[in-house]
Parts: structure tokens; sequence; C-alpha cells
């Protein structure tokens, strides 16, 4: 049986645009659980907290940068 690359065991479900969005922040709970939380809800109450993912379209999305080497 062939593995399914979309998933992947112990980390956090797909957020879509989220996971490449300079605003996303995960919040992992002692549960083991992660959430995608979205740091534009604390300026603009027109962002949920925590948004359904996937996110496919998003207004406020910025595309993070890729960390730079050290
Ligand atoms: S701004 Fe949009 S794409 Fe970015 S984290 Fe918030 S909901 Fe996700």
């Amino acid at each position: 049986m062939m593995a399914d690359p979309t998933t992947s065991p112990g980390s956090a479900p797909p957020a879509g645009l989220c996971d490449s969005c300079v605003h996303q922040q995960l919040v992992h709970t002692t549960r083991g659980s992660t959430f995608s939380l979205c740091r534009r809800s604390r300026d603009d109450p027109a962002y949920p907290r925590y948004p359904r993912l996937p996110v496919l379209a998003c207004p406020g999305y910025e595309q993070r940068e890729r960390e730079q080497p050290r």
C-alpha cells in the first residue's frame, strides 16, 4: 500500500494559504493538537482567530519569506 503524500502523521492539517502567510501562528496544545491562529484577528475583527481550514482565499494574505540560513 502506498503512503498518502498529502498527510503526515503528527503534523497539523493543511491550512491552505495560512501555511505560507506571515500572519499565521501555530498553537500547540498539551493534548498534542495544533491549531492555526490568525494574528490579524488581534487588530481586525474581520479575521477569525481560528479560521476555518483550509483557507483558499484571503484578502489579508501576505506570503511569508523563506527563512534565511544563518
Ligand atoms: S491573514 Fe488570511 S491567510 Fe493569513 S493567517 Fe490570517 S486567515 Fe490565514
